[in-house]
């Protein structure tokens, strides 16, 4: 893949957040990495909005931008930490969806529910609320990113990983969808989650192991 098609895919995937209200207005950003540098949103911008050309090319070793007259995302740190502290992650999206951010102003910890969950995310990991933009909020995220692909950020939304923008889409649709059925279930009762063992088993399927696979290769 060139950074031709990376930045083309950004696009594609910018849209379905938006188009889906994974975000509103001017909120959330993305990237995905390629050949040593991160193709990010850049700052001010609504993700549908943004061109191919727009995308902010940075060095993810030294931090240096590619002048293309436009500043990146405010929560560059956010992104160039987790591309340096786990070498697996080539693509990041961070967005508002509103049953995880709801999700985050009453409970912190995501179980486990059902098997496309378990399958395709598994355990979610919780930050509670940091300044955006700031280094604070760099720094609590890099500290889970070994630990999960799902992080919900508290009062404020979610960011997932993959190693293709495809996976770290997906990711965010399943965990708020999550968010959206834990909230509808704890609203008569105390909602019955997965077992360990139950959740175990199903990461352990071949047909899962296939389907994760393929997520991974197709485009
Ligand atoms: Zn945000």
């Amino acid at each position: 893949m060139s950074s031709a098609n990376i930045r083309l895919e950004l696009c594609k995937y910018a849209e379905k957040i938006v188009q889906n209200r994974l975000v509103v207005g001017p909120g959330g950003n993305i990237s995905a990495r390629h050949q040593g540098k991160m193709y990010l949103s850049p700052s001010g911008f609504a993700l549908a909005e943004i061109t191919t050309e727009e995308w902010v090319e940075v060095d993810i070793e030294t931090g240096e931008i590619t002048d293309n007259g436009l500043r990146p995302s405010s929560e560059v740190l956010m992104h160039l930490y987790a591309y340096r502290a786990n070498p697996t992650i080539d693509a990041i999206v961070h967005t508002h969806p509103p049953n995880c951010i709801a999700f985050t102003l009453v409970a912190t910890d995501l179980p486990v529910m059902f098997p496309d969950q378990a399958a395709l995310v598994g355990k979610t990991a919780y930050i509670p609320y940091v300044l955006p933009t700031t280094d604070r909020l760099a720094e609590a995220f890099v500290a889970k990113v070994n630990e999960a692909n799902s992080i919900l950020l508290g009062n404020h939304g979610l960011v997932t990983t993959g190693r293709n923008l495809r996976e770290a889409y997906y990711r965010t649709e399943v965990v708020e969808e999550s968010a959206k059925i834990y909230l509808i279930a704890s609203a008569i009762r105390t909602p019955k989650v997965m077992t360990d063992d139950e959740f175990a088993e199903v990461a352990s399927l071949e047909s899962e192991a296939y389907r994760i696979e393929l997520l991974q290769k197709m485009k």
